[in-house]
């Protein structure tokens, strides 16, 4: 039986401001485990959309790209609960494109496999293992994320950890994250506001 695609939900052909210093175009994976109460991507959400995009479609939209574009980022949803993404990281990495990985680490052991896949990965650690699963309603979701974390610290793959601020992150909440990502050695941790609910352009 042949491998299934990968289902992409959205697709942005250039952006300037998701991979570091580099031109990219966003690919948005989907299909997520958790359901964040603040998840700005919602019809990202289920396993299934009604208006995916095709996979060798976006392939020749970046071939056509090559040379005007440095990277391709995989966003979601969350990319990596896709089986499908290792075969389409590396069909566009065959491209001469950087791969740029933005993921919530929901799923370490698939994270692993990917490492020699990578050339950069944006991290969301939302908040301490503890508080994960109210935020995330996913009983393992702390231990999940954090371990990922963990993983990605121990290679040299450029790495962002991000942090959305939530209604119920006081201030001495977000600062106990803080220093224990300091602890880690984490050198670049973003704190960004909330985001209303957003689209994402579909241009295949
Ligand atoms: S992990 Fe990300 S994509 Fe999934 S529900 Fe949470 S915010 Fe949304």
């Amino acid at each position: 039986m042949p491998d299934s695609p990968l289902r992409i939900g959205g697709f942005v052909p250039f952006t300037a401001i998701d991979y570091p210093d580099k031109l990219a175009a966003v690919i948005f994976c989907q299909g997520c485990p958790w359901r964040c109460s603040y998840c700005h991507n919602p019809h990202l959400l289920p396993a299934n959309g009604d208006d995916l995009l095709d996979w060798q479609n976006i392939l020749r939209e970046l071939e056509k790209r090559k040379g005007f574009l440095d990277a391709v980022v995989f966003s979601g949803g969350e990319p990596t609960a896709q089986r499908a993404l290792s075969k389409a990281m590396q069909e566009v990495s065959d491209l001469g494109f950087s791969i740029g990985l933005h993921t919530a680490g929901c799923y370490p052991e698939r994270l692993e496999d990917l490492l020699p896949l990578l050339d950069w990965v944006g991290l969301d650690i939302k908040d301490l293992p503890q508080n994960y699963p109210a935020l995330t309603g996913a009983k393992k979701s702390g231990q999940q994320a954090w371990k990922s974390l963990e993983l990605l610290l121990s290679t040299d793959i450029p790495l962002q950890i991000r942090t959305t601020v939530h209604s119920g992150m006081t201030q001495y909440h977000a600062e106990a994250l803080c220093k224990e990502l300091s602890l880690l050695q984490v050198k670049s941790h973003v704190l960004q506001p909330c985001r209303e609910a957003t689209g994402n352009q579909a241009l295949l």
